[in-house]
């Protein structure tokens, strides 16, 4: 890679930063939806040791942290999230048992065998499904839990423009019972799988982009890869809110054993 092109990648990786800042949530969820998820765990430890993987800014991880007295470690890659994590839990008064990290999903900060729980929601396509599930396996306890949220395919077909789109920004998409198969191959128990709402996409994530990709058209005006990183959401938006019978987010909860 040339410097130049390192450069424009480095202005973009900022704009993306500074988009998804603005706004609470930096994938499609809910509180709703993080709560249930949680209420599939059986047999916590009373002050459990959690990491939620690819934080963000800590949307999720600060509704896990209303659901348990344990310690969470968010651990995001950009230093600008974790920075709006840490301001998120002491806003709450939770600084002494949420704390964030700046640190990658590809070496986790955590000692083997030490956590009860991983969470990460809207993350785990960036190491990819199979190798997070893989990977992270040897940091859980025995009979710890694991709860992810993956976009996945709701039918064994879909229209051409759909499976386009979703085949070149994610090639490790597939259908809900292919992604329990792989999280049985893993070693773990297929504890609970659920769709998230569609609300989790249209209310939760796209909707607080519209205020938000004004500002940022405002500021950024004339400045193309901001342009661009605009008309791509709106385009993301648009292709859901189209086929939206045909994926959708899932979480997919197991237990290593
Ligand atoms: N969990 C949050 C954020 C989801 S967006 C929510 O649901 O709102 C995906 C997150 O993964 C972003 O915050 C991004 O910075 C983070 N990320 C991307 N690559 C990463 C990596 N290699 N290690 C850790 N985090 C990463």
């Amino acid at each position: 890679m040339s410097n130049e092109q390192s450069n424009i990648t480095d202005f973009n990786i900022n704009l993306i930063c500074e988009y998804f800042s603005n706004v609470q949530r930096q994938g499609p969820g809910s509180p709703e939806a993080t709560r249930q998820a949680y209420a599939f765990l059986d047999h916590l430890p009373e002050f459990p040791r959690i990491a939620d993987i690819g934080c963000g800014t800590g949307g999720q991880t600060m509704v896990l942290a209303s659901l348990t007295s344990g310690h969470i470690t968010g651990m995001d890659l950009f230093p600008r999230f974790i920075e709006l994590f840490q301001q998120n839990a002491a806003h709450l008064g939770l600084q002494d048992r949420v704390q964030g990290v700046v640190a990658s999903m590809e070496q986790l900060p955590f000692e083997p065998n030490s956590l009860d729980l991983i969470w990460c929601e809207g993350a785990i396509y960036n190491i990819g499904f199979q190798r997070g599930l893989a990977e992270w396996k040897p940091f859980l306890k025995d009979g710890g839990y694991l709860a992810v949220t993956e976009a996945s395919w709701f039918t064994p077909q879909r229209p051409a423009e759909i499976h386009d789109f979703w085949m070149d920004a994610y090639p490790e998409m597939d259908t809900i019972p292919n992604k329990v198969a792989q999280m049985q191959q893993a070693g773990y128990v297929p504890v609970a799988t659920f769709i998230i709402p569609e609300t989790c996409w249209t209310d939760h994530f796209f909707a607080p982009q519209v205020p938000a990709q004004e500002l940022f058209l405002k500021k950024y005006a004339g400045v193309k890869a901001a342009e661009d990183l605009v008309a791509y959401m709106r385009h993301e938006a648009r292709l859901y809110a189209q086929y939206k019978e045909y994926y959708g987010y899932v979480f997919y909860i197991g237990k290593k054993i």
